[in-house]
């Protein structure tokens, strides 16, 4: 099983982007997963090739039409469910990453001027993805990054399949601190415990530092951990 990602685009050239370099390069070269971007734009039917139109009742700016965009819809398989990238839609998380990284695969529409007519969002059912709270200006980037965060994960993409446990959100907390030689630089040491050789002091030491760097910079994580875990 591969995991594909069909991508409905209107700028199809903006794939497969950083994707097609490093851990994720080489696992598309592989075959761990694979994409296609579909132009929206040749789903358009008047000669002048339209994909947007005016906002219904007023103001400024522009919204992909409904007809072209479920067209391109219609005509793409897929496997998985319908994600639109926007920045109304469900922040996106480590654990919905991880259940697509899961799953078969997926296809991610892109928006573009003031987003697409609603029409098209109820009646295709699709489920709209946010990665932060903050507006670009197309789909595109905010598709890369959650591909990039799915395919990390699938088998294969990393080598030690165990580096993914202690990682930030994993199991809720942040991660610790890392270090790695020379051991003193600009005057600074690494921690000594990191010398120990006491694997369970390191542990308890590491686990430590996650706790208290999620209490200080993420009182919401830190709340909802304390909650399951205590
Ligand atoms: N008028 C819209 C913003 C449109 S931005 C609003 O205020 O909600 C144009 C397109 O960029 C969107 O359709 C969406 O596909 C993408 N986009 C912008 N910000 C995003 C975000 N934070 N997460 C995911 N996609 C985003």
């Amino acid at each position: 099983m591969t995991f594909h990602a069909s991508i409905l685009t209107l700028f199809p050239d903006m794939f497969p982007g950083s994707l097609g370099l490093s851990l994720a390069g080489k696992a598309l070269k592989e075959g761990r997963w694979s994409y296609s971007a579909v132009d929206i734009r040749s789903f358009a039917t008047d000669k002048h090739r339209t994909v947007d139109d005016h906002l219904a009742g007023g103001g400024a700016g522009m919204v992909l039409k409904p007809d072209v965009l479920a067209r391109a819809i219609d005509a793409t398989r897929h496997k998985g469910p319908r994600l639109l990238m926007s920045p109304r839609g469900k922040p996106l998380t480590q654990e919905r990453v991880r259940e697509l990284a899961q799953g078969e695969g997926c296809m991610i529409i892109c928006g573009r001027f003031e987003g697409i007519d609603q029409r098209v969002i109820d009646q295709r059912q699709l489920e709209e993805v946010s990665i932060g709270d903050y507006v670009l200006s197309g789909g595109e980037p905010a598709a890369l990054v959650l591909l990039d965060a799915v395919v990390r994960l699938l088998p294969g993409v990393m080598g030690h399949d165990q580096s993914h446990a202690e990682e930030s959100f994993e199991d809720g907390l942040l991660e610790h601190p890392h270090y790695t030689k020379p051991n003193m630089w600009e005057d600074h040491a690494i921690p000594d415990i990191l010398h120990s050789g006491d694997h369970k002091a390191i542990a308890t030491w590491k686990l430590d530092k996650r706790r208290e760097l999620t209490k200080n910079r993420r009182p919401d994580l830190w709340e909802k951990y304390v909650k399951t875990k205590g």
